[in-house]
């Protein structure tokens, strides 16, 4: 991995020469060949003992160093910068200072975007940190498509996790976290590709969901119940149908999300038994109950809900 930074001291937003006793003190140890006599060498290389290295570039109004190894170079630069006053600044990160009285002393456009850090805590480590890009979260294989269940991770039925699967045995960095009805489930952690694939279904005898509503091929029902993740519903989870096919499941909802689904309104409305609807509609709540369960027809694109029914 390599980086570039500046060490540079500033007065009033000008560069302001650092002492050259330091610069020789510090970085003499580590320079290939020596320091010379008097003054600084131009450019120079750094070889630290335990093997990292550098580029120097410049003089005591500012230096550059180029293509360093995290470790005992960067404890040069910042033992350097401590006993200098100098800012560190890597290339594409944040200014740092060890003294926040020395903002003032930047060039206007480094004045935003400063660390300070105490000249005691000042170190190489603390520059690594400071500089290195953040461990990526790990990256996650794309998931099985679930053609009723489009995104069953916004939905909360597929999430995260590092834990191998009780089904395929392989850690496939997503579990399913939806019901699993079966004489003999397994207490949790099947992968979403063995519910994808049929493979949980059947080795379990399992089912996903309760039950469908509606009329629908003899294939639909099996994709549905067998090869879908389901979703957590305070009442036996059902599946809604229309023109023929299942509907595919968008997530729980409350009287606010439903909002924007006039349709899945009237289609709740429709299968409510009395003229109270209104209260019961505003009663519906996403993280509390009575929840809507909303769909979307995969053919006429029509919004579906069936609700807990107090
Ligand atoms: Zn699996
Ligand atoms: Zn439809």
């Amino acid at each position: 991995m390599s980086y570039s930074l500046y060490l540079c001291r500033f007065a009033h937003g000008q560069p302001s020469p650092m002492d050259e006793t330091p610069i020789r003190d510090v970085l003499g140890p580590v320079t290939v060949g020596g320091m010379p006599a008097t003054g600084l060498p131009e450019p120079w290389d750094l070889e630290a003992e335990e093997g990292g290295g550098a580029e120097v570039y410049g003089d005591a109004l500012g230096l550059t160093f180029n293509r360093f190894s995290p470790g005992q170079i960067l404890d040069r630069v910042a033992e350097l910068a401590r006993r200098t006053g100098a800012a560190v600044i890597p290339l594409g990160c944040p200014t740092i200072l060890t003294s926040e009285a020395d903002r003032r002393h930047l060039p206007e456009s480094l004045r935003a975007e400063v660390i300070v850090v105490a000249p005691e805590a000042l170190t190489g480590r603390a520059i690594q940190l400071l500089i290195s890009p953040r461990p990526e979260p790990r990256r996650r294989p794309a998931l099985p498509q679930f053609p009723y269940h489009p995104n069953p991770v916004a939905t909360g039925s597929v999430a995260p996790s590092d834990t191998p699967c009780v089904c395929c045995g392989q850690e496939r960095g997503w579990v399913y976290t939806g019901p699993v009805y079966a004489a003999d489930a397994p207490d949790n952690s099947i992968c979403p590709y063995c519910v994808a694939f049929g493979k949980a279904a059947e080795r379990y005898d399992a089912t996903f969901a309760d039950g469908i509503e509606g009329d629908v091929p003899e294939d639909v029902v099996t994709t549905i119940l067998r090869r879908t993740p389901g979703f957590l519903a305070w009442q036996s989870p059902t599946w809604l149908t229309h023109c023929g096919d299942g509907a595919e499941f968008l997530g729980l909802a409350g009287a606010k999300e439903l909002e924007k689904y006039p349709d899945a309104v009237d289609h709740l409305r429709q299968r409510w038994p009395d003229d109270r609807f209104d209260d019961f509609l505003a009663s519906l709540d996403k993280d509390g109950q009575p929840t809507a369960y909303l769909f979307r027809c995969r053919v006429c694109a029509t919004h579906l809900a069936y609700a807990d029914f107090t």
